[in-house]
């Protein structure tokens, strides 16, 4: 290049010389940034690429193991301020999934999971159904009670039996009697749609019948689900939903290395589970690598993520041992008092960075579990190796987390802990942690508040724009490529000193207010 046809004369630096027609590049390579200090993934940015495409030709399709695929990145962790049923069906409804904590009875994570696997979008799965020997007073009770009136008859008034006709509020508005058996004012010939009928199928029938309900009933007459019409304008399709070969939601469970945990995993096995997580604070333990030879040997086909582990030497035990992902963090997240404890763990990006190096090179992906508290970490962590990001703090103050919402101070707010905090701990939440038979319980987690975050089905969206609004900046069309470019060095990076942190946010203003979607860090 002649740089003094630029007019700025001298000579040229003798290290600029091997770019001759090339510019030299900015920043450094990954390798080169994760060579020193622990770093967070508030500690760098990754410099802007060239773009020559929309936001919207960005994939964000990723490896949550290394046989199940997801549309979106994201997954809610197993903790139980955050991932219950409803938490898990939001999750795998928008491309995700999410995983059902294990801080409570077989029953009860059982029947979380069955709840997620039997979701129909749009289709109530468990209606109210009542028998003809019933009476409309039961009608009004269940009036009364859960403010609906159109009711499935079916033979002897349980689910499953054969469905014989509909009591809805036209046939018994005008009954002074209400002692009269439905089997006497039911309407027998009812406009029903089959088992296997889509959201689309069963709009489309609902509208040409003009009614009001439609069940769903299998082969043989039974009922299967209600339909309600009040519903069909709330229920929309989801195209990027996380689903299975049977089309069913897509959900993960916890399991711990305990004993107890081999008959847990038999039981979840037979719910559907499409995917176990070993949670374990600090995974590279024989237990785990026990229970991960296990779950291969006796079911080959289901997703096991070990974890958590920091180190390349703790995933290699993980990944000999047959784990199908790897679950990355030890002490970064939001809750967690781990490195203050326990002095042992390690800087998250940098643990994500080399971890994710090694586990590609087996084809395992690696999931970035804790410390993600803004739009801008995901994107940092998947910009480093990360396949997938895992959050609690994140997801906790939303509609769909367990738990009631209440005010402090004027501010409306749900409650997080972790699940080594006393209060969890006791709840029988220490099971990732070694502790259950010691009598001095040693917190490695805090119980505390996060705001509400509105609904996932509006904050999961906006996560998902505003991560191919940064893939754009970058340059990069998909996960895919944004890796095979970080490993080939063309994803160049810069650490940012402290004072480039605090410029690189709101700073210098009297007052202002932040939007509320992108962060949890307390501006
Ligand atoms: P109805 O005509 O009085 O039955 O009431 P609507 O159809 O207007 O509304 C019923 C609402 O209750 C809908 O949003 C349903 O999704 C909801 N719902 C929940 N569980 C059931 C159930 O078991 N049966 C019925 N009929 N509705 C239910
Ligand atoms: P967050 O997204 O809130 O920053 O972090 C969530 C992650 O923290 C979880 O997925 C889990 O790995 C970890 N975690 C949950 N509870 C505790 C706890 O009590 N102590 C520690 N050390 N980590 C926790």
């Amino acid at each position: 290049m002649n740089y003094s046809s630029t007019g700025l004369e001298g000579e040229i630096p003798a290290h600029l010389e091997e770019w001759e027609d090339e510019v030299p590049p900015d920043g450094q390579p990954a390798i080169e940034l994760f060579a020193g200090e622990g770093l967070t993934y508030r500690d760098y940015l990754a410099l802007p690429g060239y773009i020559d495409f929309h936001p919207s030709e960005v994939d964000l399709e990723t490896y949550l193991t290394r046989s199940i695929k997801i549309a979106r990145p994201f997954i809610s962790s197993p903790m139980d301020t955050v991932t219950e049923d409803r938490m898990a069906i939001a999750m795998a409804l928008l491309g995700g999934i999410g995983v059902i904590h294990y801080n409570n009875s077989q029953d009860r994570q059982i029947a979380l999971v069955e709840k997620v696997k039997r979701f129909k979008n749009g289709f109530i799965m468990d209606p109210v159904v009542l028998g003809p020997f019933h009476t409309i007073a039961d009608v009004d009770r269940i009036k009364r009670e859960f403010n609906f009136s159109g009711i499935p008859i079916t033979e002897d008034g349980t689910r499953g039996s054969r469905l014989i006709g509909i009591v809805t509020n036209r046939d018994i508005d005008l009954e002074p009697n209400r002692g009269i058996a439905l089997g006497e004012v039911m309407t027998r010939d009812v406009v029903t749609a089959t088992e296997g009928a889509t959201l689309g199928e069963a709009n489309r029938i609902l509208k040409q019948s003009k009614k009001g309900k439609l069940p769903i009933v299998n082969g043989r007459g039974e009922l299967v689900a209600l339909l309600c019409r009040s519903d069909l304008k709330k229920h929309q399709e989801y195209p990027a939903a996380s689903k299975d070969e049977q089309k069913r939601l897509r959900v993960g469970a916890a399991i711990s290395t305990k004993l107890d945990s081999y008959e847990r995993l038999d039981r979840l096995v037979a719910a559907g589970v499409d995917m176990v997580v070993i949670d374990s604070a600090q995974g590279n333990s024989r237990y785990q690598i026990e229970i991960i030879r296990h779950i291969k040997n006796t079911y080959p086909d289901l997703g096991v993520i070990g974890g958590n582990v920091v180190t390349t030497e703790q995933c290699w035990n993980l990944i000999k041992a047959g784990a199908d992902a790897i679950r990355i963090g030890m002490g970064p997240g939001s809750i967690c008092i781990t490195q203050d404890t326990m002095a042992v763990g390690r800087a998250q990006a940098t643990a994500v960075f080399h971890t994710a190096r090694f586990a590609r090179m087996h084809g395992i992906p690696v999931i970035a579990d804790g410390g993600i508290a803004s739009l801008g970490d995901i994107a940092n962590a998947l910009a480093i190796g990360a396949s997938t990001t895992m959050m609690g703090s994140m997801f906790a103050g939303t509609h769909e987390a367990p738990g009631e919402y209440f005010y402090e101070n004027g501010i409306r707010l749900k409650k997080y802990r972790g699940m080594a905090s006393l209060e969890a701990m006791e709840a029988g939440g220490d099971k990732r942690y070694f502790s259950e038979d010691q009598e001095i319980k040693v917190a490695q987690g805090v119980s505390g508040a996060v705001v509400d975050k509105g609904s996932m089905f509006h904050f999961l969206p906006y996560l998902v724009q505003g991560l191919k609004q940064s893939f754009q900046d970058m340059g990069v069309r998909s996960i895919r490529e944004l890796h095979s470019r970080m490993y080939a060095g063309r994803i160049r990076f810069e650490k940012r000193s402290l004072a480039a942190q605090l410029q690189g946010t709101v700073h210098n203003l009297h007052s202002y207010t932040y939007p509320a979607m992108t962060t949890n860090r307390k501006q």
